[in-house]
């Protein structure tokens, strides 16, 4: 393979519109082709038409979204459940809107990789449904569960690749007979995930210290048992967290083997951008779904008129791009990002 076309391949695999190069050849150890892989090279700054194009503001507030179950009709929803139908609509307004599916892991992580100009969202559902992931009796992916909603806006918009995290107690989506089959999903693909919601989503404010601890071990020895792994983000049940909840995640052997990677509050506006002094990944406020005061599409609304509100990526991972008037919220941000701060000239300030 010739060095541009290396190049080319590199474009298409990634998508992102920074340059790159090939790294060097990896010499065949048998007769197999010679494999090239290409390692995306992104700018160190960003153009001043870009700035003043897309007004980049990776301060901005990030809308993650705690749904629970579906319902068959709009009289049964509530603010924690869609019908499949509305689903769909939020999925259509989002990605109308310029919203990108990000993984709650890239989210607290700080490493959000979006295009320029678009806004992440994360995508929760708690308590484990069985309509959130479903088999029909022929063993085919239910169009009406969560991840069937998904998968078909998807396939009709392939720039939304969707990104969830579901939040479970004990039922694994019903624990019906395709429990097998459902966890095999999880671990051959990587859009999907899971989280921890606690065995049997008590009261953290009404149970003791050492029952805090066990309840959430108990359900990370479930999600190890699905995935090997011991590492999980976590939602609060009720979104009620004791008095001493930090301290006590502070503490070593907290968890034991276990460890927690952020922790979902339930309700009420967008969340602080990973890079604002106001982030704390162990109390993420999550908006509720739905139509009225406070939910879902009350916010968009509000971001859509107040665009300086959102989180709008600079669609370069390496880079924190931050509008001057908000440099002062920046936290401190890891030594492998470059911070551009810009005025409303798009001028950067060295
Ligand atoms: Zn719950």
């Amino acid at each position: 393979m010739n060095h541009f076309i290396a190049l080319f391949l590199a474009f298409l695999l990634t998508g992102q519109s920074t340059y790159f190069v090939a790294s060097s050849q990896v010499a065949p150890l048998d007769n197999t082709p010679t494999i090239e892989v290409a390692e995306p090279v992104y700018a160190d700054t960003i153009e001043q038409q870009d700035l003043l194009n897309y007004q980049p503001n990776e301060m901005g507030g990030v809308v993650v979204i705690m749904y629970h179950n579906l319902v068959e009709t709009e009289a049964k929803e509530g603010a924690y459940a869609r019908t499949p139908q509305n689903l769909k609509k939020d999925l259509t307004r989002l990605w109308q809107e310029g919203y990108v599916p990000v993984s709650i892991d890239d989210y607290v992580n700080g490493t959000i990789d979006i295009p320029i100009g678009k806004s992440p969202v994360v995508f929760t559902f708690d308590d484990g449904y069985q309509n959130n992931f479903q088999f029909l009796a022929d063993g085919t992916l239910d169009p009406d569960c969560v991840i069937g909603v998904f998968e078909a806006f998807y396939e009709e918009h392939p720039d939304f690749v969707p990104k969830v995290t579901f939040y479970l107690n004990k039922s694994f989506f019903g624990d019906d007979e395709f429990t097998q089959k459902k966890i095999d999903f999880f671990n051959g693909q990587q859009n999907y995930t899971l989280g921890n919601h606690t065995i049997d989503h008590s009261n953290l404010r009404k149970i003791s210290k050492d029952k805090v601890a066990a309840i959430i071990i108990e359900e990370g020895k479930l999600l190890e048992s699905y995935t090997g792994q011991t590492t999980f983000h976590f939602a609060v049940p009720f979104g009620e967290k004791p008095k001493k909840y930090f301290e006590w995640l502070a503490e070593d052997n907290f968890l034991g083997k276990y460890k927690m990677l952020s922790s979902l509050n339930v309700g009420w506006n967008p969340a602080p951008s990973p890079y604002d002094k106001d982030f704390n990944k162990y109390s993420i406020n999550r908006i509720t779904c739905g139509e009225d005061d406070f939910e879902l599409f009350y916010w968009l609304e509000i971001l859509n008129n107040h665009p300086e509100k959102r989180y709008i990526s600079d669609g370069n991972p390496t880079l924190v791009t931050v509008p001057q008037r908000y440099a002062e919220k920046l936290a401190e941000i890891n030594s492998d990002l470059k911070l551009i701060v810009y005025d409303e000239s798009g001028v950067i300030n060295e």
